[in-house]
C-alpha cells in the first residue's frame, strides 16, 4: 500500500478507494492510443486485475501516439497485448494482467464480459461503430464503460451507468471524433487528456461517487474545454437503454470486406489461409503475422485470416480485390 501514498493521501480517494481499485476487474477495449495510457496509468495506481483486448501488431506510425511500446516491439511485430503486458508488469508487478489477442465483435464480445465480469469496461478503440456494439453489451449485461474517443486535436470522454443516456441516445449530440484518425490524424496531447479523463471517471465510479454525469469535450489545438450535462439528452424512446433492442449483437456476420482507417481495408479469409501459400511477396513473417506485398497494395496477414491491405481508396477496388485473391487461393495448395 506503501507505493500509493500520495494518491491515498487525496481526501476524496483515501484508502477505500485504493481497496476498491486494488480488487476491481476493469477491462480495456484496445490496446493503442487511449488504450495503452489508459492501461499504464490504472496499472501504476494499483488495479487489481486489467484485462487488455487488442487484434493488431506494434507498428513505427504507432509510436508517437501510444504509450509503452518501442521500435523494437515495431521491429519484432511484436502483439500490442504481448508488448503491453511485457512494459505493464515491470512497472508493477502486483497487477494482473490478462491479454487477449482477439478481434472484439458482435459474435465474441457478450462471452467475453461474461467469462471475464469487469466491473467496468473502458473503450479505447478507434473506430465508431464498434462503441454501439459495446454500448449494446454492455447495457445488455449491465456493466458500466467509459466511452473515450479522439481524433485531430479534440476528443469526447463519457461514463454510462445506464441510469443516464447511454451512447446511443447522445448519437445527434457527440462530437465529430467519429472521422477516422489516419484520415484526419491526430496528435498526441490530445490522447493523453482523454486517457486521463477516463481514468478520471474510473477512479470517481471505484471510490462510490459515480461518474461525472458530464459528456466532456476538449480541444487540445484551440485549447478548449467544454462539459455538456447529459441529464436532459436521456432519449425516453430509446431503441438500446429503453427498448433492449440490439441491433449491432444481433449482427452475426462480419462484412468479408470492411473499410477502415484511411487507406486501409480490412478482407476477411477462412484462417487456415495463414498456413497456406500466398500471391505475392513474403517480406517478413512471425508465428502471428504475414507482411507481403502484391502488385502495389502491402497486406498484413493476421494468424485468424484478417488480412490489411494499405493503399486501397475505394470500395469497389477493395472488392475486386477480394475476389481476385479468393481466386488465387484457391489454385494454390492448402
Ligand atoms: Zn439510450
Amino acid at each position: 500500500m506503501e507505493r500509493y501514498d500520495r494518491q491515498m493521501k487525496f481526501n476524496d480517494f483515501g484508502k477505500n478507494s485504493q481497496k476498491n481499485l486494488m480488487s476491481a476487474t476493469l477491462m480495456v477495449m484496445g490496446a493503442g492510443a487511449l488504450g495503452t495510457h489508459v492501461s499504464e496509468m490504472l496499472v501504476r495506481m494499483g488495479a487489481g486485475k486489467l484485462i487488455i483486448i487488442d487484434m493488431d501488431i506494434v507498428e513505427m506510425t504507432n509510436l508517437h501516439r501510444q504509450a509503452l511500446y518501442t521500435e523494437k516491439d515495431a521491429e519484432d511485430m511484436t502483439l500490442k497485448v504481448n508488448a503491453a503486458k511485457e512494459k505493464l508488469c515491470q512497472i508493477n508487478r502486483n497487477v494482473e494482467i490478462v491479454p487477449i489477442n482477439t478481434e472484439i465483435n458482435s459474435s465474441n464480445i457478450s462471452a467475453i464480459l461474461r467469462k471475464y465480469q469487469p466491473d467496468i469496461v473502458i473503450d479505447s478503440m478507434d473506430h465508431f461503430e464498434i462503441r454501439f456494439l459495446i454500448n449494446e453489451a454492455c447495457h445488455k449485461l449491465d456493466i458500466p464503460w467509459v466511452y473515450g474517443a479522439a481524433v485531430g486535436s479534440k476528443g469526447s470522454v463519457y461514463g454510462i451507468d445506464f441510469k443516464g443516456p447511454c451512447l446511443k441516445c447522445l448519437m445527434e449530440t457527440l462530437p465529430s471524433t467519429g472521422e477516422s484518425c489516419a484520415i484526419n490524424g491526430v496528435l498526441p496531447p490530445v490522447i493523453s487528456l482523454i486517457a486521463s479523463m477516463e481514468v478520471s471517471e474510473v477512479i470517481r465510479y471505484l471510490s462510490g461517487k459515480g461518474f461525472s454525469k458530464q459528456l466532456i469535450t476538449v480541444d487540445t489545438f484551440k485549447i478548449g474545454f467544454q462539459t455538456i450535462n447529459i441529464d436532459e439528452l436521456k432519449n425516453e424512446d430509446c431503441v438500446v437503454c429503453k427498448n433492449r433492442i440490439y441491433e449491432q449483437l444481433n449482427k452475426n456476420m462480419l462484412p468479408t470486406v470492411q473499410s477502415n482507417c484511411g487507406s486501409v481495408y480490412t478482407l476477411r479469409f477462412d484462417e487456415s489461409v495463414f498456413n497456406q501459400e500466398l500471391p505475392g511477396k513474403t517480406i517478413r513473417a512471425s508465428a502471428f503475422v504475414k507482411l507481403l506485398t502484391y502488385k502495389k497494395y502491402k497486406l498484413t496477414l493476421f494468424k485468424d485470416g484478417r488480412m490489411n491491405v494499405h493503399g486501397i481508396s475505394r470500395k469497389e477496388e477493395a472488392n475486386a480485390l477480394y475476389k481476385e485473391m479468393i481466386e488465387k487461393l484457391s489454385e494454390y495448395p492448402v
